[in-house]
């Protein structure tokens, strides 16, 4: 058999275009010979066991090697192999096709718009090569041998081959501008890449490369900790720590994905880490860039997704409306949560131990996804400030009782720095009220979320209100001072309060003279203008407080009994001053003057 022929396609240029599209990612060429390698195996695997294929298999190595001084790279296979009329079939044609559809679908595209994967197969090799050779023989019975030859141009060659065993040999002429790719450890840090688990062996230069039975192949029930844990290594050799527990997904209906997904220790913040969960198709590395495919939350999670449904020849927006990929979010978001669910169960005290590393992950799903929060609302635990953890359910027990205002609404306290509100966290314990600890990066999301889930629920930080306030409970207490005095003091304070809001209340006699709260509605809203940017409008703006004076307290009494106004004024100003040093809040020009003040009174 020997014949010329043109590929029958009408872009005569196919080549430079499909160069330029993939200009950032040429080493894929290696990842479709060497997939198409394995398939044209698996084929005879498969043929084998039916019944159709007698012979002997053999090694069933997939091999790749390389002359520099030939400047040549071959991917070799003991696979089905082609006879002359598949050759003519499946490359000229089939293949052709596909590549030209490529072309006229991507040609007006951004190349950004690409995710670099869209299964061009045999045809990528034109990006590094400038001929290409096939020689291949079939493994059927008294076939001959064939080598096909294209210099990526539309014409093609035909030739009678020397081969005396099944399978097949590419042979790419490496072109001048991918030199690079002849050099053993460029080609192992590929082969490294994409075809480390693929399902028959992968050797370079004899020396193989690959596992074909990576973990997530394998059934759970013949797994230990230890095969997880030796995993994990194997898929990120420089990952600094253990992941704290994992789940192995398995599927077929209604959709095909398997894998294996890792929990690892998330540190109080959201930074990304460079383990990142692997995507693959038949055991194929696709990618690790799945913010497509995994739910935004579940990319904390490290590990591997295998999944032949995920189609991956399309473009980033297409796959957010893609019907499978929902699916498999469903899937995935769910299994994570009955996880939670199970390992609650299963042992509280070595959850409770976990959860410092978990609860910002869980926190950000249930911020982030609603049936997520549903599924896992009974498995998230609330800390408070004597780090006693409880779930939501005990939570509404413990406070109903002793925390629920006149408008029956239950409310919880939270402190955001034990430290810095000391003060006010004594004040409402004096009261039997719990406090929860919220000073996490997502916490102010996390509690808005509450707040709409759970009915009639309120969250205040413990220096919203005087604690008498905390929760309004219409209980009045006596005051000492007479309803015109209370005036009168709310007038010496206004004075001296400048933009801020003054109230005269009475508060217990322990309290101090003077308070100043931070509304709950104001202080979120600057919250939120400071983390969305709108920070520089509201930055010099003064944090808006409110002041309350304590009509029952001994030194209000004393103020206004002094009848020199600069005495009262310099007093009202060391209790408001006083107040302010409670929230650490005193500095600059008032920090020194309240200093010199306070050291003249002793005097
Ligand atoms: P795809 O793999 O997506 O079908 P390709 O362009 O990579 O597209 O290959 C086209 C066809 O050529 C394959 O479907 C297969 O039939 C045949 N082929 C490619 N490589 C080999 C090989 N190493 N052995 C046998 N057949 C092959």
């Amino acid at each position: 058999m020997q014949e010329k022929g043109a590929i029958s396609i009408h872009t005569e240029n196919i080549f430079p275009i499909i160069k330029k599209f993939l200009y950032s990612d040429h080493e894929i060429f290696l990842r479709e010979l060497v997939s198409n390698a394995i398939d044209a195996t698996q084929k005879l695997v498969s043929l084998a066991s039916m019944g159709e294929y007698n012979g002997d298999l053999g090694d069933t190595k997939v091999s790749v090697s390389f002359n520099k001084e030939a400047k040549t790279i071959t991917v070799s296979d003991n696979g089905i192999g082609m006879t002359g009329e598949e050759i003519k079939k499946y490359i000229n044609q089939i293949a052709f096709s596909g590549a030209t559809e490529f072309v006229e679908k991507y040609k007006d595209k951004d190349p950004e718009d690409l995710i670099g994967h869209f299964g061009l197969g045999f045809y990528s090799s034109f990006m590094v090569s400038e001929k290409v050779r096939i020689i291949t023989k079939s493994y059927k019975d008294e076939t001959e041998a064939v080598e096909w030859v294209c210099d990526g141009s539309t014409e093609y060659e035909i030739l009678p081959a020397v081969r005396k065993e099944r399978g097949t040999d590419i042979i790419l002429h490496v072109a001048e501008d991918s030199e690079e790719f002849l050099d053993s450890l460029r080609l192992r840090g590929i082969l490294k890449k994409y075809c480390k688990f693929l399902p028959h062996e992968v050797a370079l230069e004899n020396e193989v490369i690959s596992n074909p039975k990576p973990l997530w192949t394998q059934s759970p029930s013949e797994l230990t900790d230890e095969d997880y844990l030796k995993f994990y290594k194997e898929l990120y050799p420089e990952a600094p720590e253990d992941p704290l527990f994992w789940i192995h997904l398995n599927v077929d209906y209604p959709f095909n994905l398997t894998g294996v997904l890792y929990f690892p220790k998330v540190k109080n913040d959201l930074v990304p880490s460079k383990e990142k969960i692997q995507l693959y198709s038949r055991q194929v590395f696709i990618t690790d860039e799945v913010k497509e495919i995994v739910p935004e939350f579940l990319m904390l999670l490290h590990g591997v997704i295998d999944s032949p449904d995920i189609p991956l020849n399309v473009s980033r927006s297409y796959l957010q409306s893609d019907s499978n990929v929902k699916k498999i979010n469903n899937y995935i978001t769910k299994k994570v949560a009955e996880k939670l669910q199970a390992l609650f169960k299963e042992d509280r005290k070595a959850y409770e131990e976990k959860w410092d590393n978990i609860g910002l992950f869980v926190k950000f799903g249930m911020i982030s996804e609603d049936k997520f929060y549903d599924r896992a609302s009974k498995a998230a635990l609330l800390t408070d400030i004597d780090n006693k953890k409880y779930t939501f359910e005990e939570y509404k027990e413990l406070t109903s009782a002793n925390q629920t205002d006149k408008e029956e609404r239950l409310i919880w306290l939270y402190a955001s720095d034990v430290d810095k509100q000391h003060t006010y966290i004594n004040s409402a314990q004096k009261l039997s009220y719990n406090i929860l600890q919220f000073d996490g990066v997502l916490d102010s999301h996390f509690i808005n979320r509450l707040e709409q889930k759970v009915e009639k629920l309120s969250i205040r930080r413990v220096d919203a209100e005087t604690a008498d306030k905390l929760i309004d409970k219409d209980e009045k207490r006596e005051s000492i001072l007479s309803e015109e005095e209370s005036n009168k003091a709310k007038e010496i304070f206004e004075k001296i309060a400048g933009i801020h809001t003054v109230e005269a209340a009475p508060l217990p006699t322990d309290e101090l003279p003077v308070t100043v709260t931070f509304p709950e509605f104001i202080r979120r809203m600057q919250e939120v203008a400071q983390t969305s940017g709108f920070g520089r409008y509201m930055g010099d703006a003064p944090n808006q407080y409110n002041v309350t004076v304590n009509t029952n307290h001994a030194l209000i009494a004393k103020i206004l009994k002094e009848e020199d106004e600069t005495q009262r004024e310099q007093l009202a100003k060391q209790a408001l001053d006083l107040a302010m040093l409670s929230q650490n809040m005193l500095n600059g020009k008032d920090l020194s003057s309240f200093i010199e003040r306070s050291i003249s009174m002793v005097m």
